[in-house]
């Protein structure tokens, strides 16, 4: 005779939705069905949650084409939102992409540059992501999807503040586009922390600098973790044009100059003074090594 006992069984685990669509028009009209954690390579989510799973319905991103590679265009270059950090610091660029390949390798380690991809750097929008100022140099625009079509935006107008961006509920972000004139000059990144390797950035900067005839033709300044979004500094930008392109160009670069483009916070691994004197410093590094090389 058989005991009256139920069996024991692990409870039922509720199964939240989870789907890794093949194609982008599957991913929108799956987030138009209801909102979804979008995931990329993860780096920044799984962080972010002190739990074992990411919570709630999850549309992996990791499956769409559309979203990969790197290539130039005849408008300039498009860098998929789903291009890893490994991919962008392999890539074959123009030197004004320089800055953008040295934070590519300075995205923690390399097992983060394999799975972290740029577009979530992006969408994740902390002052201190490293992708977001040599972008800001090179002039760069977001591209991003919806079931009602594609729009494209400045990237310093899609960045709103810390962890905020202009994404609209329904969105991917598809690329990254860089128009072909900021392709031009060369470019460094610099990057100060706590220790020199895989760590949260204190101050970073990326400078491009155009350089003809001797003189600088066009210079774009950018400084991240200074104040809630990334900046360029478009008045010393302007200080810097038709100046010679020697060793004194640095010394155009003043503190002062520098910390009046910049809201920098005091937290746990600087204060906002220090943090504009390492950006004002990193910069003139940066200038004084493009116009040296
Ligand atoms: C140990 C460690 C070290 C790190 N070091 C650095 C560092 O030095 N510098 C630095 O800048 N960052 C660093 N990071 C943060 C992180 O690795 C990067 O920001 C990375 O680029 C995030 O990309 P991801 O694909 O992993 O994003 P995910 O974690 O998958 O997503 C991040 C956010 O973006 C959204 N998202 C992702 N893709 C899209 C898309 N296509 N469309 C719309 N929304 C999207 C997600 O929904 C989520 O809100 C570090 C992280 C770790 C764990």
């Amino acid at each position: 005779m058989k005991s009256g006992r139920v069996p024991w069984r692990p409870k039922a685990r509720v199964a939240m939705p989870y789907d890794r669509p093949g194609t982008l028009d599957d991913a929108l009209a799956l987030l138009a069905r209801g909102p979804r954690t979008l995931l990329a390579g993860g780096t920044d989510l799984y962080p972010a949650t002190a739990a074992q799973t990411l919570d709630g319905a999850i549309l992996d991103l990791a499956g769409l084409g559309e979203l990969g590679g790197i290539a130039r265009t005849a408008a300039g270059l498009r860098i998929g939102a789903g291009a890893t950090w490994a991919e962008v610091r392999e890539a074959a660029l123009p030197p004004a992409c320089d800055a953008l390949r040295a934070a590519a390798g300075a995205v923690g380690g390399r097992q983060i540059q394999n799975a972290g991809t740029v577009g979530g750097n992006l969408c994740n929008a902390s002052p201190a992501a490293d992708g977001v100022p040599p972008l800001l140099a090179l002039d760069a625009g977001v591209e991003l999807a919806s079931p009602a079509g594609r729009r494209r935006l400045p990237l310093a107008g899609f960045l709103l503040g810390p962890r905020r961006t202009d994404r609209r509920e329904g969105e991917i972000l598809v690329a990254i586009h860089v128009p072909a004139k900021a392709l031009a000059g060369r470019s460094a990144f610099l990057k100060l922390g706590a220790r020199r390797h895989l760590v949260i950035s204190i101050a970073m900067v990326a400078v491009r600098l155009v350089v003809a005839d001797g003189r600088v033709a066009g210079a774009a300044l950018a400084v991240g973790a200074c104040g809630p979004v990334a900046v360029r500094l478009p008045a010393l930008e302007a200080r810097l044009c038709g100046r010679a392109a020697g060793a004194g160009l640095a010394g155009a670069i003043d503190d002062a100059g520098v910390a009046a483009g910049l809201a920098p916070i005091d937290d746990v691994r600087a204060d906002a003074r220090t943090r504009a004197g390492a950006a004002a410093e990193l910069l003139r590094r940066a200038v004084a090594g493009l116009v040296a090389a």
